[in-house]
């Protein structure tokens, strides 16, 4: 049997959650794909993730237990679309937020992850920069980096779960629990971002609970983060609206167990373009770059 090694992101299930031999945010895990050693990584998330894992790993056999998880946002924007958005803005930078098709990174000229783009953009030479594809998120990006143009793509681009999060949720949630930190994730519409003690990636909102150990908090994002949040650090989480997304939610903790066992058919690995492959791993090399 090959050496295997699961990665799980924060919003899977809490069965999923409990086999991780890492949890984490889209950068935790990018960061462990890089120093990984086993034969077999098992990525339980959705497509983009797995993608990325295997970008870093061109080498290493990647297994997804449902290949049916698909990021909504990320499969709206095409290679095509934005190869001729970008020619309209001959001299701007194009950022493309981790949740994209490696086809989309192989056009892009550095990748971001929530818990870097700030940092990310601020630090590219160029004024002018098409962030893609969440509008909320670029939203967020060109409120902290004022001396840059960010030029949100495709219009209207932007993740159905936290895009539904609204500051009428998030209103009658601080009247009923007056005690609660209020913490949200930047793929939420600007006014939500705005009305929020702290704007974080799922890795940012998991430390601040960590180092301020708050009794309780309202969490504008997925639920999945809840589980570990209650579970490691005793925080009781409150999730406004229904934020749960469908696509996290297609891997189960039976068909990561059925992969462990050894049975992975063909359909759940993970295979791209050599071409792409090399494109969009400088675009992944990068951000890891600027970031240091
Ligand atoms: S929560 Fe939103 S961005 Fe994340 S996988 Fe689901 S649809 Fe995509």
């Amino acid at each position: 049997m090959p050496e295997t090694v699961v990665l799980v992101h924060n919003y899977q299930r809490p069965e999923v959650q409990l086999l991780a031999d890492h949890l984490g945010d889209s950068l935790e895990l990018a960061m462990r794909a890089r120093e990984v050693e086993a034969d077999r990584i098992v990525m339980c998330g959705v497509d983009f993730m797995a993608e990325v894992v295997k970008i870093l790993n061109p080498d290493r056999e990647v297994v997804v237990p449902d290949p049916r998880a698909m990021c909504g946002m990320a499969l709206r924007l095409r290679a095509e679309d934005l190869r001729e958005f970008r020619r309209e803005h001959p001299d701007a930078a194009v950022v493309a937020y981790v949740n994209t098709t490696a086809e989309v990174k192989a056009e892009a000229d550095v990748m971001c992850t929530s818990a870097n783009a700030v940092e990310v953009v601020s630090r590219l030479p160029e004024d002018e920069v098409i962030f893609v594809p969440d509008n909320n998120l670029a939203a967020w990006v060109a409120a902290n980096v004022e001396d840059k143009e960010i030029i949100p793509f495709p219009e209207r681009g932007c993740c159905p779960v936290h895009h539904a999060i609204t500051l009428s949720d998030l209103r009658g949630l601080a009247s009923r629990y007056p005690d609660a930190d209020v913490l949200v994730h930047p793929e939420c519409p600007p006014e939500v971002c705005r009305a929020a003690d702290y704007v974080g990636s799922t890795s940012q909102i998991y430390e601040y609970c960590r180092e301020r150990g708050p009794d309780r908090i309202i969490m504008g994002t997925e639920e999945g983060l809840g589980f570990r949040i209650e579970r490691e650090l005793g925080v009781e989480v409150i999730v406004p609206g229904h934020a749960v997304c469908p696509d996290m939610k297609v891997t189960t903790g039976e068909k990561v167990e059925r992969v462990l066992e050894g049975r992975v058919p063909r359909a759940l690995l993970v295979e791209l373009d050599r071409d792409v492959m090399r494109d969009a791993e400088e675009t992944v090399e990068e951000m890891f770059r600027i970031t240091g």
